[in-house]
This record gives structure tokens, sequence and C-alpha cells, in this order.
């Protein structure tokens, strides 16, 4: 009997452990830290053994094959010495890729995976496809392929479930975007990070698709060293008309295998130039499956934003609260600011990651009247903004930081809550920032 070592007792590695369990593998489960009650149970009621609060090296080390998941580095000295005994390290991806000839959409990027992956999903589903929807978003892919069955998975993937992926193939590979981010786990160099989000592309043949934003330097660079057979499928904001999906004055046209459509960019429900380039990616996902262009097209306009991103709270007097707690990189915040039409009063701020903020500098410039900075540490961002807007204020709780951008907007404003930053400084988690954020907005009065 194959024995398996799975590493982390999340969504991912409790995925894991039951699939393999359900193949016939003796599976040993270890996590660190400890394992939640929910996940607990479902070892439990799998038959699945297991551990919490350190690694049983002995068991750990004695396995076929080790499933690792994405929180975990590489550097974990777990991983080191079972890489010393030559015990291959895959991921939760790679061990499903092996027991479904499900169709895979797979999506990656530095920003805009979950918004792009749900967009993807809602169009299939509402075309009637057996679709499902996994990986960062949702149930972990390796639990439904033990436990469902599906035609089409939507998967969206970070870098870190990217590395440890071998043989897994995407039918239908997105990547959105490589601008910086979690250069901690990757020796602080952009090219392995950028090599990593290339992972997706690995094994494609000439029957797959990879589906890419062709505007990015960073992308353009690594794809003209790819070896790849894939079709290629860009998509872009200028116009470019032999891409498969671009701008022509405020219409998104697309042009995929001949087939061409196109919809207005004030028809879709989501708004700002990201959105325009993820309903691209979801609209050539989706032509590729042969959805009808009229089911894409009914689905880009009714789709419904994901919390926590662009999220419209309320308008109170006029000013209007939008809760992007997710934006926790300069970039995404950049984004944020672009799509605004109105003033701005900006909350920023939390655990910052290395940020550079010249990129959002002439944004905040034209568009931001006064800056809530929301942190235990918000010398970077005084350092930085004082003197350049009006206003730059602290707060240290999100109630005190709702009351003062309640004063300080007036009729017409937004205040945005895009912090540029993780949340961990003051909350449990971006969730739990925007959750805050709605709660203290719509007890305002
Ligand atoms: P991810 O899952 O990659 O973190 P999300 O879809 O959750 O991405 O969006 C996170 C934030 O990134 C959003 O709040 C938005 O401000 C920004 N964003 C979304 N799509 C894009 C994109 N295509 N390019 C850049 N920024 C984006």
């Amino acid at each position: 009997m194959k024995k398996i070592a799975v590493l982390g007792g999340g969504e991912s590695g409790v995925g894991a452990a039951v699939l393999a369990k359900v193949k016939g593998m003796a599976v040993w489960l270890s996590d660190m830290g400890s394992i939640s009650p929910k996940y607990q149970a479902m070892l439990n009621e799998n038959g699945i053994a297991w551990e919490e609060g350190g690694h049983s090296e002995d068991k750990i080390l004695d396995a076929d094959e080790i499933v690792k998941s994405p929180g975990i580095p590489l550097t974990a000295p777990i991983i080191v010495k079972a890489q010393q005994k030559n015990i291959p390290v895959i991921s939760e991806i790679e061990l499903a890729g092996r027991y479904t000839d499900a169709k895979m959409v797979c999506i990656t990027g530095s920003n805009g995976k979950t918004t792009t992956t749900m967009l993807t999903y809602h169009i299939l589903k509402n075309a009637g496809v057996n679709v499902g929807l996994a990986g960062n978003v949702g149930r972990s892919l390796a639990l439904q392929v033990a436990k469902e069955h599906h035609d089409v998975y939507v998967v969206e993937l970070s870098s870190f479930q990217l590395d440890n992926m071998y043989d897994f193939k995407a039918n239908v590979a997105v990547l959105l975007n490589i601008t910086p981010d979690h250069l901690d786990r990757y020796d602080h160099k952009m090219e392995n990070y950028a090599a990593a989000k290339f992972r997706i592309m690995r094994n494609q043949t000439k029957d797959d698709a990879f589906i890419y934003w062709q505007d990015d330097p960073i992308i353009a660079a690594q794809l003209r060293q790819a070896h790849t057979e894939a079709r290629l499928y860009p998509f872009t904001a200028n116009e470019v008309a032999d891409s498969a999906a671009f701008m022509h004055g405020d219409k998104l046209e697309f042009n995929v295998n001949g087939d061409s459509w196109e919809i207005s960019s004030d028809e879709l429900s989501l708004s700002g130039l990201h959105n325009i380039y993820n309903s691209m990616a979801a609209g050539i996902s989706a032509s590729l499956l042969d959805i009808r262009k009229e089911d894409i097209r009914k689905s880009l306009m009714d789709f419904e934003a994901v919390e926590h991103r662009l999220e419209y709270v309320r308008t109170l007097r006029g000013v209007r609260y939008i809760n992007d707690s997710k934006a926790t990189n300069v970039n995404s915040t950049w984004y944020a600011l672009e799509s605004m039409k109105s003033k701005v009063v900006l909350v920023l701020g939390g655990k910052d990651k290395g940020n550079d903020y010249s990129e959002i500098e002439q944004f905040v410039k034209d568009k931001v009247k006064a800056i809530v900075c929301l942190g235990v540490d918000n010398t970077k961002l005084h350092n930085f903004f004082d003197g350049k807007v009006a206003v730059v204020e602290d707060a240290r709780s999100m109630a005190e930081c709702v009351a003062k951008c309640s004063s300080l907007a007036t009729d017409g404003d937004t205040v945005l809550l895009s912090p540029c930053c993780a949340s961990f400084d003051l909350f449990k988690s971006y969730e739990d920032r925007g959750t805050q954020f709605k709660q203290c907005v719509n007890a305002l009065k």
C-alpha cells in the first residue's frame, strides 16, 4: 500500500488526505499548528490518522510521497529533510490532477484571481455546464475529485499552489498579471516569482490554451523565453485587432477562434479598468469552452461583485462607501483609485510588505482629498504622503477610522477602504477588516 504523508491540516491538506484515502493509500496528516474542529471532524469521518502541534518525523519521512500545503515554505526543515531523502514533495493540485480527466481552467496572477475565477465559474454555471469551483476560493480540488463528479473545474491558483506541480496540466491557463508580491517566499527575486507563475503553462500542448495580459512587460519577457506549444490568446486594453480581446472605443471586442462579438464597458457589471481585464480573461475562457456568446454577455452583465473587492456598502449624505479590503498590495489599490470618478477619502495602512507608494502617487494627488492611516505603525505612510495630501490622519481601530472618514467626506465624495497592506496588525484577516468596515459604515447615522 502506498504511504502518503500530508503536511498541513487546512482546506487543501484535508482535501488531499481524503482523496488519498479514497484511492486506497495509507495516509498520515500532520500539522505544526492546530487543526480546526471542522477539519478534525472531516479527518475522523474519513478514518484518517492525524496529529497537530508538531511533526512526527519518523512517520512523515517514512512516506513514499508527501503532499505539502501551499502555506508551508519549501525551506521548512521537514521539507528539506524529505528532499534529502529523495521523497517526492507534491502539491494538492498535482495529486488531484492524477484522478480526474475533467477539463481544467486554471487562473493565476498577482491580482484579480478570485474575481476572474468567480466570474468564469458564474458564466459556465449559468450556461448549464457541470462545473466545480476550486483552489484558493471554495473547496479544495482534491476534495471535489474525491467526492463529486464535474466535467470542468475552474481553479484559482496562487504561486504557492503552483510550486510543486509537475505533471498537472491546465487545458485553459489564464495569467492575469505579474507584479511584486510575496517576494519574501522567492528569495526576493522577481524572476523566481515570475517563473512560479509561469508554471501554470507547464505541460500544455497544442490542444491547450494560454490566455494572458499582453501589455504586462514581465509576462511578455517571460513568454519570449518560454517554449510552449499552447495556443496563445492575448488580451489588451489597447486597440490591437489581432488579440483575442481588445478595446475599441468603449467596447470590449472578442475574437476567439474566428468567432467575434462585443460588449460595451458600461454593460459590464464590474467597473474599473482591472475588471475589463478580468472580464476579457473570463470571456475568452468561456468562448474556448464553446459557451454561446449571448450567454457570456448576459453573465458578464449580471455578475455580482465579490465581497471585499470594490464592494459597494452604502451611500449616506451623498457619500459612497466602498470596501476594497482585499487590496493588500499597492498595485490593487492603483486599480481601485483608477476606477474612482469622484474625490476620495482613502483608508490606507496595515502590515506593509515592502510597499513602494510612488506607484499610486499621481492618483492620490489627483483624486484623494484625505488619507486615514489605519495601522499600528503609520510612520511610513506619513513619511510618504504628508505634504502631498492636505489631510493625513491616524486611526487605531475601525470605529475611529470610519468616524474620521465620515467627518472628512462631503456630498459627492467616496470613502474607499483600499489599504495597500495586509491586515494582521489590527485585524484577524482582510475579511475581518472588511466586515468591521461594513459594520461601522452601516452603523453611521
Ligand atoms: P486576488 O485573488 O488575485 O488577490 P481579487 O480578485 O481578490 O484578486 O482582487 C484583489 C484586489 O486586486 C481587488 O480589490 C482589486 O482592487 C484588485 N484587482 C482585481 N483585478 C485586478 C487586475 N486584473 N489587475 C490589477 N488589480 C486587480
